[in-house]
């Protein structure tokens, strides 16, 4: 079964304000085996709403529409549902009573406006709200089944939960769909897909989509079958054989996050690692500690953005940063070494770089960051020019730093 999903509210029409309803509601219809082939977001206007209503029922078997459901003016879903539908609005008395007993529970005067969360159209049915006033509305019309959410999000997935979900897996009975993920380093999102091609291409279901993020390139790998089981199968199928073929450049397969698999490698192999951080201004170290369980490898690092704290704290020679600068290769691996010899780790992580706006030159250019790994077998260090604003170099920098310490914790030598 196809759904199209309908997100009402000027305020999503804004900078400030996402929707998120949608992107829930998907993941939810999508386990349930139902795909969601078209979206909308409208704001608070009666025409507009609709426009898009009319189109929708023309099209779709399920439509689902949040927000708009509340007690003020601007609140159109549910008589701009009943006009399109040539349905008159009915109270609902028990609606209308507990809306009454929720705001005696909370000591206030209920306005009379809120009686207009007690309409619902004819014919309807009503899904009770927990967490908030406005109930939702489930509504049969010809061959159509129409959901009304209200917007907020901790109101809106409760109910969808708990009565819409079960009565949408009766009617979609026959198909499920699974997901499989692979994150891959060290490989451009271009390179992935030309190894994966020829496999993918012989395949229409499960269908793959090579995704470029900032947490490294995603292999999304979606199948349908009669069961859950039977997709997931399927999608575990092209999954590995895609994960035979990238080999070592496959980080993670079961969701896991780089951070998360370097904690793993170097707990698996009883090593403990120390940082100095100049660029990254400790975002490597914040990265590294949202792990749970980190303080198992993880002894620290230091900050160390001037250079009179690169002597201080990782023992860099001021004759080495007056000959180099601070962002030469000899500097990466004195912080590098310095550090893992300070903090008596097994591994130390050196990082200096230009993050920018400022500070590029010819010779240095904005992005030019050097990344050294120290430990008992020597230092390896590397040199990266890193695209993009100040953000996006730190954060690259961050992650080949991951990726360095994925290799050897995993018994690589060099990238
Ligand atoms: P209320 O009774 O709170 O007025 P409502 O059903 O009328 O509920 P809206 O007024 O449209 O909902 O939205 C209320 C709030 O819910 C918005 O300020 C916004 O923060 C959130 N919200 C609405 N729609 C969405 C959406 N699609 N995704 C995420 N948040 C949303």
């Amino acid at each position: 079964m196809d759904a199209e999903i309908i997100a009402v509210g000027s305020e999503l029409l804004t900078p400030d304000h996402q929707d998120t309803n949608s992107l829930y509601l998907t993941g939810k219809l999508n386990e349930v085996g139902i795909e969601v082939r078209f979206k909308t977001i409208v704001g608070d206007d009666r025409e507009r709403l609709a426009t898009v209503l009319r189109s929708a029922l023309g099209r779709s078997p399920l439509i689902i529409l949040t927000g708009g459901l509340g007690p003020t003016e601007d609140d159109l879903n549910r008589a701009v549902v009943a006009e399109v539908l040539g349905r008159p609005l009915v109270e609902v008395p028990e609606i209308l009573e507990r809306i009454r007993a929720r705001f005696a529970l909370l000591g206030r005067p209920m306005s009379e406006n809120n009686a207009r969360q007690a309409l619902i159209p004819q014919g309807a049915a009503w899904l009770e709200n927990q967490n908030g006033t406005a109930p939702g509305i489930w509504l049969e019309h010809n061959h159509a089944t129409l959901i009304l959410l209200p917007g907020p999000p901790h109101e809106m997935a409760p109910i969808f939960d708990s009565q819409c979900l079960p009565r949408l897996e009766r009617l979609s009975a026959g198909e499920r769909i699974q997901t499989r993920v692979i994150k891959v380093a060290g490989l451009p999102e271009s390179e992935v897909d030309r190894r994966l091609a020829p496999i993918y291409q012989r395949y229409q279901n499960p269908t793959t989509t090579i995704l470029a993020t900032p947490g490294g390139i995603e292999v999304h790998f979606r199948a349908r079958a009669a069961t859950a089981q039977q997709a997931e199968a399927l999608a575990g199928l092209l999954a590995d054989q895609a994960e035979a073929e990238l080999g070592e450049h496959v980080f993670s397969s079961r969701g896991e996050s780089l951070e998360e698999v370097v904690g793993m490698y170097l707990v698996m192999k009883q090593k403990t690692l120390a940082t100095a951080e100049s660029c990254t201004g400790g975002l490597l170290s914040e990265r590294l500690t949202r792990v749970p369980g980190s303080s198992n490898f993880y002894l620290g690092g230091a900050v160390c953005y001037s250079n009179e704290l690169k002597t201080s704290l990782a023992g860099v020679s001021p004759a080495i940063l007056e000959a180099h600068g601070a962002v030469s290769k000899p500097v990466a691996q004195a912080l590098a070494e310095g550090i893992r010899r300070r903090a008596s780790a097994s591994i130390g992580l050196g990082i200096t770089g230009i993050a920018g706006p400022g500070g590029g030159t010819n010779e240095k250019p904005v992005g030019l960051t050097f990344i050294a790994l120290a430990d008992e077998r020597g230092t390896e260090i590397r040199e990266f020019r890193f695209p993009g604003d100040r953000q996006r170099v730190r954060w690259l920098a961050s992650q080949f730093a991951l990726e360095m310490l994925r290799r050897r914790a995993r018994g690589r030598s060099k990238l």
